[in-house]
């Protein structure tokens, strides 16, 4: 009865070992990979990139129908609307045509 008991003791005290054994380097992958990963994965997450390149709004110029990126709009307001051409000049000929025709 003694002997059998021990011999439980002694397999769930490996089995413990094993575990802990198991747990230590779990952790250890988990600390190398928390500490070599983010500073690979930064550089990912935010790449250095300019912000109006991408997802910008287009905007499209009414006088000669060309699609713009808001940014680089000529920004116009024109009887309380605002209104986005490629270019002054085209901001000019759009205003000179709406005067000739009203
Ligand atoms: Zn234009």
């Amino acid at each position: 009865m003694q002997k059998s008991h021990f011999d439980i003791w002694g397999s769930v005290l490996k089995m413990l070992r094993l575990i802990i054994a198991v747990v230590i380097v779990y952790l250890i992958y988990r600390l190398v990979k928390t500490s070599l990963l983010p500073s690979g994965k930064r550089s990912e997450k935010f790449p250095r990139r300019p912000a109006s390149i991408e997802g910008e709004e287009m905007v499209k110029d009414p006088y000669c129908n060309t699609y713009i990126p808001l940014g680089d709009a000529y920004k116009a307001s024109i009887n309380g609307e605002t209104l986005y051409f490629c270019s002054k000049e085209c901001f000019e000929k759009y205003k000179r045509k709406i005067e000739e025709e009203s």
